[in-house]
């Protein structure tokens, strides 16, 4: 389905607001104007943006931040471009040994585990494997004691 990303991303932010506010942490969405449409299933989109800002956060203390950004990629080699959404928080961060298995069902890291905040592990393999299904990609940049960043592009 033809999807106004800034749009939908807008509906989830309203949605977990009273979440993020509770923990007194403020999010915010910049939106470049006039992005592309992209296919996408609404449904399993949401899931993963909700998953990764369910994520930023838990994994966020209080006073912290969450930015997301949207913005188009320039064509090239004649293919239609890249719609690129990035979440990026300022919480605990990830060490780098965990980096590689973080996509993993049931991977969670021992500060999340020690935290006892109550996730299973599969969120980030769901977002992932949704993403994959729609020919997008999802990466992950993150620096302990500083923050998270995801990005999600998808194909125009
Ligand atoms: P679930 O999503 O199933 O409730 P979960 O959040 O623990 O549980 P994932 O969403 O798959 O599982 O994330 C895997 C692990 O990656 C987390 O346990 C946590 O250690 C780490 N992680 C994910 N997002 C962040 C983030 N924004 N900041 C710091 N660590 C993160
Ligand atoms: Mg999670």
């Amino acid at each position: 389905k033809p999807t106004q990303i800034p749009e939908l991303l807008r509906q989830i932010v309203d949605r977990i607001t009273p979440d993020a506010e509770r923990k007194g942490i403020e999010i915010t969405l910049t939106c470049e104007s006039n992005t592309p449409l992209v296919h996408v299933d609404p449904n399993r989109m949401t899931q993963v943006f909700l998953n990764l800002l369910i994520n930023a956060i838990r994994y966020t203390p209080s006073g912290g931040t969450v930015n997301i950004t949207v913005e188009q990629e320039p064509e090239r080699n004649g293919e239609n471009g890249i719609l690129s959404i990035t979440i990026a928080d300022n919480g605990i961060g990830i060490e780098p040994e965990h980096l590689p298995f973080l996509f993993n069902r049931f991977y969670r890291t021992d500060e999340a585990r020690t935290r006892n905040t109550g996730g299973t592990g599969l969120g980030l393999a769901i977002a992932k494997e949704f993403v994959l299904a729609h020919n997008g990609t999802i990466e992950v940049e993150s620096c302990p004691g500083r923050g998270t960043t995801f990005f999600v592009k998808l194909p125009v």
